[in-house]
């Protein structure tokens, strides 16, 4: 994942910014499903991947069949192919720049043939065939616009205009090669922002994508240090302790687990995955794709019978903001200056002839039902299906 290498300072600092600002269409970490049983998305990046595993089966079909086995669906954050992305060279192993100085290389460098739905369709195929869901992971891989914590060296896309256009070529090999259409994404490394200051929820909207973040990593992309055995116990370990502690402390989650080669050149997925299914399976979740989940419950902090879900629904449907980064709602919080003015300038931004509430001063509640209320007094359709 995208936060290898990260500093925990750094991590913390990301968290802190993730989380001050309204955003228009949330980045989706997390979920509060409906009430009375376990559910759970688990997506896996950066394949499909043919490279052959231990056990003789490619990557991707050792995860299917784990995933096979306790009948759980999954997404797949599929790519195009990293094969375009030379002239490169190899970085050092263990460290974030494992597959490569400039680009990544999936599964590995010079082994780019072997990922990726245009260069793997048949695996791409099979894996839309066994009811999974394909996400869009944009087809090069290529980062949507510059990260200096961490890949500072790194190529990006020089602008919005670029990265829609990756983005369409992925949708376009989904509808001619898979027959299916994405409605999740997630960018290469999180990156977000292009070079050219354009956020890319504004592309994924007019895609119709979902951007969906993760909320509870499974650990087996990380460098490994020790023997493999130690690796593999540490992996899993987190998962167990969690859920022993809380048996619903996932419920509703995203969970991040990686379809390749870990920062060591080993499918450490394919050693781990099985005892963490195992372990999910036994408290009683089930596994669902993460457009299933974000279907039965949006937000992390209320639940979809809430009343203020549905406006909160129709507002987002409309392109206004409603939610934190963060994926929360908190109806009960008085909005802070700051964010009433970004509100403000956004509702009249896009409906310039509605009488807009002055949000200054009130909790997200007040200010989401009134806006709710003049939405539909305008003719505006606040009811609109999320997904349509
Ligand atoms: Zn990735």
């Amino acid at each position: 994942m995208d936060l290898h290498g990260l500093s925990a300072p750094a991590r913390l600092l990301r968290r802190r910014l993730r989380g001050a600002q309204p955003s228009n269409w949330p980045r989706v970490d997390r979920t509060c499903p409906v009430a009375g049983r376990r559910l759970v998305a688990i997506t896996f990046d950066d394949g499909p991947t043919a490279l052959r595993t231990g056990a003789g089966e490619p990557l991707t079909e050792s995860i299917l069949r784990a995933l096979e086995r306790y009948g759980m669906r999954a997404t797949f954050n599929m790519i195009g192919g990293t094969h375009d992305n030379y002239p490169d060279r190899a970085g050092p192993l263990h460290t974030p720049l494992w597959n490569g100085i400039r680009h990544d290389h999936y599964p590995a460098f010079g082994l780019d043939r072997w990922a990726g739905a245009a260069n793997q369709p048949l695996l791409a195929r099979r894996v839309a065939q066994e009811g999974h869901e394909v996400g869009n992971h944009s087809f090069r891989h290529l980062a949507f616009g510059p990260e200096r914590i961490v890949y500072g060296r790194r190529a990006h896309h020089a602008d919005a205009a670029g990265v829609e256009r990756d983005c369409v070529r992925f949708q376009e090999l989904c509808r001619t090669h898979l027959g299916v259409r994405p409605g999740v994404a997630r960018p290469p490394h999180y990156v977000a922002r292009t070079a050219d200051g354009i956020d890319t929820l504004a592309i994924y909207r007019r895609l119709g994508l979902i951007m969906i973040g993760a909320s509870f990593d499974l650990g087996a992309w990380r460098a490994r240090r020790g023997s493999r055995r130690a690796y593999a116990a540490a992996a899993v370990a987190p998962l167990a302790r969690t859920l022993a502690r809380d048996p619903d402390a996932l419920d509703g989650a995203i969970l991040f687990a990686k379809d390749g080669l870990n920062m060591s050149l080993e499918p450490a997925v394919v050693d781990v995955l099985p005892a963490q299914l195992q372990i999910l399976h036994r408290h009683g979740y089930r596994v669902v794709p993460a457009g299933e989940l974000m279907a039965r419950g949006r937000w992390a902090d209320i639940r979809p019978e809430h009343p203020l879900a549905e406006a909160a629904a129709g507002l987002l449907a409309l392109g206004l903001p409603c939610a934190f980064a963060d994926n929360t709602l908190r109806p009960d919080r008085p909005l802070g200056e700051r964010e009433a003015a970004a509100i403000g300038a956004a509702v009249r931004a896009r409906i310039p002839a509605l009488a807009i509430p002055d949000p200054a001063g009130r909790t997200r509640r007040e200010w989401l039902l009134a806006l709710h209320r003049a939405t539909r007094a305008a003719g505006g359709e606040p009811h609109a299906r999320l997904r349509a």
